[in-house]
C-alpha cells in the first residue's frame, strides 16, 4: 500500500555503516512499522532497530533528541518530506511513503463537483504527489484547464501541501477557479481553503470518493471569528512556544509578546511538547486567551478540546487591530514571514 523504499534505507545503513537504527512513524503508518524490520532485518545483520512510539504529525518533529540520548546512527522518519533546515546534528533519511492506492475513483468523483468551473489547481499531500500527472490527465479530459502548484515553501514537490505550508496553492491562487486537493481526510484541504479564500474539493483515494467542504470552512471560520473576538477583549495572554524541532520559534514568541504588551495587555510565556488541553488546565483561571506559536494547526483543528480561546499570530494580529481584517491574510503567516526562528 505505501513504497518504504527498503533499497533506499539498505543503502543509506551501508552507506554510514550504521549499527543502531531509529524508525519514527506518523501514527497511521506505525502499523506497518514491525513487517518493515522484519523485511529489513532479513536483508542486513548487525543492526538493531527502534520504533519511536510518541506521537509524531509532521516533519516538524523529527525524533533528533531521542535520537541524540539513544545514540542512534540514523533516524528514518516515514510520512513526510525534509521540514527541518541545515545541520540537525542527527542522520536523518526522509522516506515520504508513496501510496499506489488509485486516484482515479476519486478523481471522476470529483468532476461532477468541478462542473461549474473551469480552471482547476491541483494539489496533493506527499503519499499522493507522483499520481498528479494522472490527476491532471483525467481532468483535462474531462474538459477542464488545468493548473498544478508550484514547489516552493517546505514542500519538495510541485503541487504538494503541508497542513502548515500551502505556499504552492497560493502559488497558483490568481489563476484557478478551485482547488482540487488529492488526500485522505479534510485537513489538508482545509489548511488550502482557509489560505485562499478559494473554494475546495478533496479528492480522497482512500475512500474513492470526492467531497466539497465548504460546509467545514463555513464553520471552522466563523469559530475562528469567534475566538477572535474574544481575543480583542482579553486583558491576559498566554503564548505559547513550541518545543518540537521544527516549532521552536521562540524570536517570534518574543515579538509577539511586544505587540501584546504595547497594546496595554499582561503577557506569560509558555513552552512546551505537546500542546493539550490537559497541559493547560493550571494556568485557565489566570489566562483569557492563549496565543500558539507552534503547530497552527492545533488552533485550528482542536480549538474546540480547549476551555480557554487559542488563537494564531495572524488571528492576534486580526484583535490587536496590527493587520487588516482579511482572514486569509492570517495563514501565510503560519511558517512563512513570522518563520525566521524556526530551527
Ligand atoms: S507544524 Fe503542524 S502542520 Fe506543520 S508539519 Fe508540523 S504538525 Fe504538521
Amino acid at each position: 500500500m505505501y513504497d518504504f523504499e527498503i533499497d533506499r534505507i539498505l543503502g543509506e545503513i551501508k552507506r554510514l555503516d550504521a549499527r543502531r537504527v531509529l524508525l519514527q512513524f506518523p501514527d497511521g503508518l506505525k502499523s506497518f512499522s514491525l513487517s518493515l524490520i522484519d523485511e529489513l532485518q532479513s536483508r542486513v545483520d548487525g543492526v538493531d532497530f527502534l520504533v519511536h512510539v510518541d506521537p509524531c504529525y509532521g516533519g516538524c518533529d523529527v525524533a533528533l533528541d531521542e535520537a541524540k540520548r539513544l545514540n542512534v546512527d540514523l533516524v528514518v522518519h516515514f510520512g513526510h518530506t525534509q521540514f527541518i533546515r541545515g545541520d540537525v546534528g542527527v542522520n536523518v533519511l526522509y522516506i515520504p511513503a508513496f501510496s499506489d492506492l488509485p486516484v482515479d475513483r476519486a478523481v471522476h468523483s470529483a468532476i461532477n463537483l468541478l462542473r461549474r468551473y473551469s480552471v482547476v489547481g491541483v494539489l496533493s499531500t506527499v503519499q499522493h504527489v507522483h499520481k498528479l500527472g494522472e490527476v491532471c490527465r483525467l481532468l483535462e479530459e474531462a474538459g477542464f484547464r488545468v493548473v498544478v502548484g508550484g514547489r516552493c515553501g517546505r514542500s519538495l514537490f510541485d503541487g504538494q501541501i503541508l497542513g502548515c505550508d500551502v505556499c504552492s496553492a497560493l502559488s497558483i491562487v490568481d489563476e484557478v477557479d478551485v482547488f482540487l486537493v488529492v488526500a485522505g481526510g479534510d485537513f489538508h484541504a482545509l489548511g488550502v481553503a482557509l489560505s485562499t479564500g478559494k473554494p475546495v474539493i478533496v479528492a480522497d483515494p482512500y475512500r474513492g470518493e470526492a467531497r466539497d467542504i465548504s460546509r467545514l470552512v463555513k464553520r471552522t471560520l466563523s469559530l475562528r471569528w469567534a475566538s477572535i473576538m474574544k481575543a480583542r477583549d482579553a486583558q491576559v495572554f498566554g503564548v505559547i512556544v513550541g518545543v518540537k524541532p521544527g516549532q521552536v520559534r521562540v524570536d517570534v514568541a518574543l515579538r509577539v509578546k511586544d505587540l501584546i504588551l504595547s497594546c496595554g495587555r499582561k503577557c506569560y510565556l509558555f513552552a512546551g511538547r505537546e500542546i493539550s488541553p490537559e497541559a493547560f488546565y493550571p494556568f485557565i483561571d489566570r489566562v483569557d486567551v492563549f496565543v500558539v506559536v507552534a503547530c497552527p494547526r492545533i488552533v485550528i483543528d482542536d480549538a474546540h478540546r480547549f476551555r480557554k480561546p487559542i488563537i494564531t499570530v495572524g488571528e492576534l494580529k486580526i484583535a490587536l487591530n496590527v493587520s487588516r481584517g482579511d482572514y486569509t491574510s492570517t495563514l501565510p503567516l503560519l511558517h512563512g514571514e513570522e518563520d525566521e526562528g524556526s530551527s
